[in-house]
């Protein structure tokens, strides 16, 4: 990664660093002004202090004058009261900010914003996953990416101020001579002497950032190990802590494949390559650069204390020539420290970008979709055929299909057949490589996206609830009809089941969130997803394996209540169960990822060696010999 980030040009860096830059302050402008006050007084302020507590030591070293004691005395403290309430004044506001805008979920926020706009193929892509996947985990494990910019901003003005004021209030150490009668201290007026000194003080002070960066070099060298570990490290708390993997790890004692796989000890144990590092260059530089530090810091005492000697100021002095220097010198070391951790920031900062860059090749539409209280949309598909992005096998070979409005229509056939990508294209998670599909007689494509989706309801087979009340799940938002939540639970066959919760509507669903919450069987899930579909109140139902988690009595239950549950939709139906699809008008069996029958279920039945009959008596064949 080293070699990549030195691949990067300067004017590629700056470039990154500007756009991320102009992403927060354009985000968070208020937040950006009044960080920057704040760093600036934070900066300033030990010079205030320093400044006049060495008029006050250099007044009681010298006259002593009471009333220009008292005085001075007076104006330290004023100052100091001044500057630690504005201070205190800003740090408020800049708090008050940032907590409001919580710099890192909305880092996550812009991430999570991005999957939701992206074209869903891209989604499903293991490309944009290990992407994101490499972006987050240096986010959250070294903080690197967009969001350090917003930190480095902060530490910039910090040393940057620390350097403008360390520089204003050591000028004079270098301007004032040691007294003519001083002897051999006299050479500290000559100017080589001064410019031999601030050419050493220079030149130590840059040693130190360069000492760090190789360090952090080092580190970087070990990153693509050390994410292999840290991805291994997580992967091992969450098998052990997840609820939903606990009772498989004690029953088959998966354990111990973990310490047999472990590789938590090459990455991060003694014989690591981080921790050779550490013993070796890693260590050494890190070592070099505190001596530095501590080098400079004696060398500054030494000047400081010749000069006082020789009279050029007095003892009070001493104090604020060597904090200011000492200061100046670490605002540029941190100034150095910063465009150098930039850099290799920018890296990082790139991959964020591509990630965020994904472009969008799905054509989007802006039509609005008729709103229709009689429900009256048609949907056609015309020849359509479809290839899974990066695939050579068609999984829809030229499908064409026209649904009737209000009919309950079933899409059955054996695994791999190309039922649930019928549904996709359907719900234009991806677009048909050939052919097209119509709504109302209008290529879906053109409709905006939300527009055209309202008219649908789906369950997928492996849908999502939330750790939030069972009300807020069957309506999807936080504020819902409560009448309308119960009639769709009623209808769903749970409404019993909610009544009998502490909290009924309100009661949270799983521990997520609350002890207090209630965990479900995958069956009553399937209810309440069944439930906000019907919420929705679209023209077409799409119900994938609609009874696959539920026993045979509650499978009966919905299918009983099929037509109450439906009303006056169009519904969808992807089931293996045969027996379920009897209640539709009509089945279209999938094979191969061809339609290769349509019909009604004794139509279909009456079929000589047609692929829906071999079906048909497959399963009968499992019930009679589960039956006997
Ligand atoms: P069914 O729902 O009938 O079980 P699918 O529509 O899921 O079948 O799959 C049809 C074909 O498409 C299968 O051969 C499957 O392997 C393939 N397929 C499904 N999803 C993807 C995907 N995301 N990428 C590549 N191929 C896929």
């Amino acid at each position: 990664m080293s070699e990549e980030t030195e691949k990067m040009t300067r004017k590629e860096k700056i470039q990154l660093n500007k756009r991320a830059f102009s992403i927060w302050y354009r985000e968070y402008p208020a937040l950006f002004v009044s960080t920057g006050i704040y760093s600036m007084l934070d900066a300033v302020f030990p010079y205030i202090i320093l400044y006049f507590s060495a008029q006050l030591l250099n007044e009681l070293a010298g006259a002593r004058q009471k009333e220009i004691l008292i005085q001075k005395i007076i104006i330290l403290l004023s100052a100091e009261a001044f500057v630690l309430l504005l201070k205190a004044v800003v740090c408020r506001w800049k708090n008050v900010l940032s907590d409001g805008t919580c710099i890192y979920f909305y880092d996550r926020k812009r991430q999570f914003d991005k999957l939701l706009s992206m074209d869903f193929c891209d989604v499903e892509s293991p490309w944009t996953q290990a992407l994101l996947r490499e972006v987050q985990q240096t986010s959250m494990w070294r903080n690197y990416g967009v969001r350090r910019v917003y930190m480095q901003y902060q530490e910039f003005l910090k040393a940057l101020f620390k350097l403008l004021g360390g520089i204003g209030l050591s000028v004079s150490l270098f301007q004032l001579p040691v007294r003519a009668d001083a002897g051999w201290l006299t050479m500290l007026n000559h100017p080589l002497c001064i410019l031999l000194l601030a050419l050493f003080l220079c030149g130590v002070t840059l040693l130190s950032p360069w000492l760090e960066m190789v360090g952090k070099r080092c580190v970087i060298q070990c990153e693509q190990d050390l994410k292999l570990g840290n991805r291994f490290f997580g992967f091992f708390e969450d098998l052990v802590s997840a609820d939903k993997r606990a009772l498989d790890v004690r029953l088959y004692g998966q354990e111990r494949f973990l310490t047999q796989l472990n590789p938590i000890q090459n990455d991060f144990g003694v014989n690591s390559k981080i921790a050779r590092f550490s013993r070796g260059r890693m260590g050494i530089a890190s070592a070099a650069s505190a001596a530095v530090s501590r080098i400079f810091g004696g060398l500054i005492y030494l000047f400081v204390c010749l000069k006082a000697w020789g009279g050029a100021f007095g003892v009070g002095s001493v104090t604020q020539y060597i904090g200011a220097v000492t200061a100046m010198s670490g605002g540029l070391a941190k100034l150095l420290e910063l465009a150098g951790d930039a850099g290799i920031n920018a890296f990082y900062m790139k991959k964020e970008f591509m990630f965020l860059d994904i472009p969008n090749r799905m054509y989007q539409g802006s039509l609005t979709v008729e709103k229709r209280s009689d429900k009256n949309y048609e949907v056609e598909f015309r020849n359509v055929s479809f290839r899974y992005p990066n695939t050579e096998a068609y999984a829809l070979k030229n499908v064409s299909l026209k649904f009737r409005v209000g009919e309950r229509l079933a899409l059955v056939g054996q695994n791999g057949s190309g039922k649930t990508t019928f549904i996709k294209l359907l719900c234009r998670l991806y677009d048909p490589t050939e052919g097209e599909i119509l709504l109302n007689g209008i290529d879906i494509r053109k409709y905006d996206y939300q527009e055209y989706m309202s008219v649908f309801s789906v369950v997928f087979q492996d849908f999502q609830l939330l750790a939030y009340s069972v009300g807020q799940n069957i309506a999807a938002r936080a504020s819902y009809d409560r009448e309308k939540a119960e009639s769709c639970c009623e209808k769903a066959g749970f409404w019993e089941r909610v009544k009998s919760m502490p909290e009924g509507l309100d009661t949270i669903l799983y521990k997520d969130m609350t002890e207090e919450g209630v965990e479900i069987s995958g069956g009553e899930e399937q209810k309440i997803a069944i439930a906000r579909a019907m919420y929705r109140d679209s023209a077409f139902l799409i119900l994938d394996e609609p009874t696959a988690a539920l026993d045979p009595m509650a499978e009966y239950e919905i299918y009983t209540r099929l037509n109450e549950i439906v009303e006056d939709r169009t519904a969808i139906y992807i089931s293996h169960r045969l027996s379920s699809c009897r209640f539709c008008d009509e089945i279209i069996v999938f094979h191969e990822g061809s339609m290769v029958q349509q019909g009604s279920h004794e139509a279909l039945l009456e079929q000589e060696g047609g692929k829906y009959r071999e079906l048909w008596n497959t399963q009968a064949q499992y019930y009679v010999s589960d039956a006997s």
